[in-house]
């Protein structure tokens, strides 16, 4: 059972809460309309190009399953993705639900079952009558509820707790897929190598070499 990590789009990709005037650093802004979109002008979308990078790395690193768990739902492949540098994920659907008591919160649980799953949202207080059937669903399951501030977007900090969060898990859990022998050969590019191309955000860099050797330890990277 590989674990999850469901990713929101307005407020963890889409800090929308930010101040207008002031538009948070590493964003571009994206003025979007949406199918039965009644507002006089087009909505304003602030997203980072560097989210796409550091999310599937944090994902690789970690074995995680990133999955969209956004209103946004399919839109969010079609729309966000390809401006935020993230592949084409799975969507959780919410039907009518978005707007009750059970929000999100039904639809995830159904979706993830019993793997573990890592969730960035900005809501979590705002539907929080229907968190109580969500946690007792989740008993005995592990499971990370992470608020992401919306005036800011998803930081580093927050991928960080994802990560600490990952090595709780139990070293049972299914390490990433070898390669194919019909893979380009990458094995001049090392872990290390890999990780230093994340960019310049050497925090972050040192982060994961610590995560990575810790899965190594724990037996949850199988490397050769
Ligand atoms: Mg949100």
């Amino acid at each position: 059972m590989r674990p999850l990590l469901l990713l929101d789009v307005d407020g963890p990709l889409n800090p929308f809460a930010g101040k207008p005037e002031r538009r948070p650093d590493g964003y571009t802004t994206h003025r979007m309309v949406l199918d039965g979109w009644t507002e006089q002008h087009p909505l304003r979308v602030w997203l980072n190009p560097d989210h796409g990078r550091m999310l599937t790395d944090l994902a690789v690193e970690c074995g995680l399953d990133l999955v969209w768990a956004t209103t946004w739902q399919h839109l969010a492949n079609t729309m966000i993705a390809p401006l935020v540098g993230l592949p084409e994920l799975p969507v959780i659907e919410f039907g009518d639900a978005l707007g009750t008591a059970a929000w999100k919160w039904d639809a995830v649980t159904t979706y993830a079952g019993d793997r573990p799953l890592a969730w960035l949202d900005d809501d979590f207080h705002q539907w929080r009558h229907g968190r109580p059937k969500f946690d007792m669903a989740r008993l005995g399951r592990p499971t990370l509820l992470h608020t992401v501030d919306a005036r800011i977007g998803i930081t580093y900090n927050d991928l960080s707790a994802v990560a600490e969060w990952a090595l709780t898990l139990p070293s049972d859990a299914p390490a990433p897929q070898a390669p194919s022998p019909d893979a380009p050969d990458d094995t001049d590019q090392t872990d290390m190598s890999r990780l230093a191309a994340l960019g310049t955000d050497e925090e972050w860099v040192g982060i994961l070499q610590d995560l990575n050797g810790e899965l190594a330890e724990t037996g949850r990277m199988a490397r050769d």
